[in-house]
């Protein structure tokens, strides 16, 4: 049984269509990432998921269960964290209170300190600052925040969208690295959308590419590497 399943899901705004009979299914512990220009559809497709964007038809199973049309929060609980688009992170909180939140929806407070510890292991530099309103911090150190909190509601399939948006290659590699060390110490399921179509093929085993609302290939990562379509127009090669 696969971990989630899109089926023929259609999504909008307004009298817009964004997504149109959309298929996607990952494999628990997979590593997918979502390619494609501005405006195609990926972050929808995320927000889909995790309950942001109502759909207009169309299945979201997680785990064997229907979750389209849950609120948000109910499809935090079932385990799916989202990383959103430029961090969201709550600027006038502390380091450690944006980490709480992300925790809210778990009772236990020994599992919550267990996560905190595990999230400071993971981001010693989230330690050090836990006392730092959030919104002084870098970019980069912002991004790792947002992945933490993430992190915090012990999630099994992580949504993540755009994390490289405005930050040095350096710090992006560092925070990539870091999710795939989640993805493979704790088995936790990545969906990916990365602008940077390199790092979109290099952090994913499974790729699919995505034009105007519509999924036009797919396949494991290396080949989708060197298919024709994305070498010429997503990595820019002869
Ligand atoms: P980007 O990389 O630019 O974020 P994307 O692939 O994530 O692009 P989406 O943000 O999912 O694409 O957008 C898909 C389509 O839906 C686009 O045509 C976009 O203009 C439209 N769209 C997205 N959000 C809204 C909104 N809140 N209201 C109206 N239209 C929207």
């Amino acid at each position: 049984m696969a971990l989630l399943e899109l089926k023929g899901v259609v999504a909008g705004y307004g009298p817009a269509v964004a997504l149109h009979k959309i298929n996607l299914s990952l494999e628990q512990g997979q590593r997918v990432s979502l390619l494609g220009a501005n405006g195609a559809g990926k972050s929808s497709i995320v927000n889909v998921i995790s309950g942001l964007l109502p759909i207009r038809s169309g299945e979201v199973w997680f785990e064997g269960e229907r979750i389209d049309g849950r609120p948000a929060y109910r499809v935090v609980e079932r385990g799916i964290a989202q990383i959103p688009e430029g961090r969201l992170i709550f600027p006038k909180m502390s380091v450690w209170e944006n980490l709480e939140l992300g925790s809210t929806a778990l009772r236990d407070k020994e599992v919550k300190d267990v996560l905190l510890k595990q999230v400071f292991d993971l981001f010693p530099r989230l330690a050090e600052r836990r006392k730092q309103l959030a919104g002084t911090m870098s970019g980069g150190e912002q991004q790792m925040l947002a992945v933490g909190r993430a992190m915090m509601s012990r999630p099994k399939l992580i949504l993540s969208d755009e994390i490289s948006m405005g930050l040095a290659p350096l710090v992006v590699r560092d925070i990539y690295d870091t999710l795939l060390r989640i993805n493979q110490e704790w088995g936790v399921t990545l969906l990916m959308v990365e602008q940077e179509a390199r790092l979109a093929l290099e952090v994913a085993d499974t790729c699919y590419l995505l034009e105007s609302g519509t999924i036009v290939a797919s396949g494991p990562a290396e080949e989708m590497a060197r298919s024709e379509v994305v070498r010429k127009v997503y990595l820019a090669e002869d």
